[in-house]
């Protein structure tokens, strides 16, 4: 699954790709799970609009749209097309009359003659059209303050893993990067969250951010079989100190990382080198 730097990175390429097009008009597939708002809800919202941005909020895709035609049913107002990838959602950026792979849900014409498509074969992921700025549920991981941070966890008796799971809280730290900055701030994954110190906050803190960003500037680091917004696969993957190494040695100290379930979650620690 496409965790925060992943999605920030095929964010930014569609934002490179898409910005300042038009969509013209758009085909909506059959299948009924990806939508999250009513087919044609999402044609009318999309079709005569310009893509004035691409961003990320959370793990979640959001174009940023503007009416282009004078139709006085559309409203003078913005609007946001919101799409969440799933398990294997891709948006393609494809060139006029490219092949239409299976599982593709939705299309839209551009006015550059190109086509941004949804493709996704286990169709967890959701298409929704928005009047109002989408803002996600939860706090942002990489604008939060220390002061904010520790205030979301202090009232938490859950273990300090699944805090960082929990999307109400933070919104789009996914299973990879709670694993590597557990690490990196020396806590175990199993600590309930009220129980950290001030020193272990600010660590933690700095830790989520710190993972993060490494993974944004390594373009992400799916292990899955997603692709960026040109089609290609390939990203780098930021080299894992705990995630997917159990019985390996700990690179600070050599035990072997330990593997154990959290919250449902498959979870990577060192026993030595967390408390
Ligand atoms: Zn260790």
């Amino acid at each position: 699954m496409p965790e925060l730097p992943e999605v920030e990175t095929i964010a930014n390429g569609l934002n490179q790709r898409v910005q300042n097009d038009r969509i013209e008009s758009v085909w909506i597939g059959k299948k009924k799970e990806p939508l999250k708002s009513p087919a044609a809800e999402i044609a009318r919202t999309l079709e005569g609009t310009l893509i004035t941005g691409v961003r990320r909020v959370g793990k979640h895709i959001v174009f940023d749209l503007k009416p282009f035609d004078l139709k006085p049913e559309r409203g003078p107002g913005t609007r946001q097309w919101v799409v969440h990838l799933g398990m294997t959602g891709r948006m393609l950026v494809t060139a006029p009359g490219s092949e239409i792979e299976k599982h593709t849900h939705l299309i839209a014409k551009l006015s550059s003659g190109r086509e941004l498509r949804f493709v996704d074969p286990r169709r967890f992921g959701r298409l929704e059209v928005r009047e109002e700025s989408f803002a996600g549920p939860g706090t942002e991981p990489l604008l939060v303050e220390l002061e904010d941070f520790i205030k979301l966890f202090r009232k938490s008796k859950a273990p300090i893993k699944a805090a960082l799971l929990n999307q109400k809280l933070l919104h789009g730290v996914g299973n990879i990067y709670a694993d590597e900055s557990l690490f990196r701030a020396r806590v175990r994954p199993r600590r309930r969250a009220n129980t950290l110190t001030k020193a272990e906050m600010e660590k933690l803190h700095a830790a989520v951010r710190k993972v993060l960003q490494e993974a944004i500037a390594a373009g992400g680091s799916s292990i899955s079989d997603y692709v960026d917004a040109d089609g290609e696969a390939g990203f780098f993957q930021i080299q894992h100190r705990v995630y997917g190494r159990e019985g390996e040695p700990c690179l600070v100290c050599k035990s072997p990382i330990k593997k154990i379930v959290v919250g449902g979650r498959g979870t990577h620690y060192c026993a030595k080198c967390q408390k």
